[in-house]
């Protein structure tokens, strides 16, 4: 779409309403052309950073800067960015076509262009057939395409999405992320996708930038924040992960990284809580000295070659190589 990406840079930025602060001093540079996932609890800061990028929230403090300009105070249509809304929010008196055309329409461009506009979208979310029908004809899928038609039609150099995926049923959701995952590579502009899933994240991202009360916990690749977490809290939501307290201080490790001995060669010694079978793993939870819990996710058949029971006493074991020592 655009012949040279442009980086979205946030510097020191900030969002107070009234005395509380919504966002704290953040910085990131944003890789350009990438999808990139706000992920964090809810009111950890995602929409109000997304919303701020967008220009739909003013600034505090700091500056968003696009290819080095600064944006912070343009309005949403001079950005270069343009926003897909949680609940589509499409007009029901419109048609389709009259839908993904509409902020064409409010830049004044006439109408057999607007169309025209209106139909290489529709085709790029193939929905080239449905473009006279009204909103409400179309299934909850098909209305998140026509919402994403309508956002692209502005060509904008960074897509924002904030819980683009949350009014579907699982299953749609699931086909759903693959086809913004594809788009995405087609169009090859950046998309910022607000999610409080990290399963949708890591399935989604090339980058993921965990928020935290109001700050950047982590950002890296997907596997790298899922392989080697820096802060109890990402280990905690990426999940996966167990945090242990050791002599030699904190660490996260997977719990797929944790196996379970019979022998009394292990690096701890502890007390099945609870098996739980999940299909193609079975997830073990131990309780070893200082009251810690410890999770191993078991392949299937190495379980059920030696199975053990709730109550007994069994050694958990690992390669120290996978033991993430965190700063938090
Ligand atoms: P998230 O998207 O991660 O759920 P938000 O950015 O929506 O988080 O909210 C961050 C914090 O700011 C929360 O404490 C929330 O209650 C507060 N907040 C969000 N929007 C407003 C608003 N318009 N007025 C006052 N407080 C707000």
């Amino acid at each position: 779409m655009s012949a040279k990406h442009k980086e979205l840079e946030l510097v020191s930025v900030t969002k107070r309403y009234g005395a509380t602060v919504a966002v704290d001093a953040i910085n990131h540079k944003f890789q350009p052309g990438g999808y990139a996932c706000l992920l964090g609890p809810s009111g950890c800061g995602k929409s109000s950073t997304l919303r701020m990028i967008a220009g739909h929230e003013n600034v505090s403090e700091g500056s968003i800067l696009l290819g080095g300009t600064d944006i912070s105070d343009l309005p949403p249509a001079k950005r270069g960015t343009a926003m897909m809304f949680q609940n589509y929010a499409l007009f029901p008196h419109l048609t389709v076509a009259e839908n993904v055309a509409f902020s064409l329409k409010m830049r004044g461009i006439d109408k057999p262009e607007r169309l025209n506009k209106a139909g290489e979208m529709l085709e790029l979310v193939d929905l080239s057939a449905l473009g006279d029908r009204l909103p409400d004809q179309l299934s909850g899928g098909q209305q998140q395409r026509v919402a994403l038609a309508r956002a692209l039609i502005t060509r904008p150099q960074v897509l924002l999405l904030d819980e683009p995926l949350s009014a579907l049923d699982p299953f749609l959701r699931i086909r759903m992320r693959g086809e913004l995952r594809k788009l995405q590579r087609e169009l090859g502009i950046s998309f910022i996708h607000v999610t409080h899933g990290q399963d949708e994240a890591l399935a989604l991202a090339d980058e993921i930038v965990v928020m935290n009360n109001a700050v950047i916990e982590q950002a890296g690749t997907a596997r790298d924040v899922y392989n080697a977490p820096t802060t109890a809290f990402v280990a905690q939501f990426i999940g996966g992960h167990n945090v242990i307290a050791l002599p030699q201080g904190r660490f996260a490790i997977r719990t797929d990284a944790v196996g379970i001995s019979q022998s009394d060669q292990s690096n701890l010694q502890g007390s099945i809580l609870a098996i739980e079978y999940q299909g193609a793993h079975v997830s073990v939870l131990a309780r070893v000295a200082g009251d810690q819990d410890i999770s191993a996710l078991v392949p299937e058949s190495t379980f059920f070659n030696d199975p053990i029971n709730p109550g007994d006493q069994v050694g958990l074991i690992w390669d120290d190589a996978n033991l993430h020592k965190l700063t938090a």
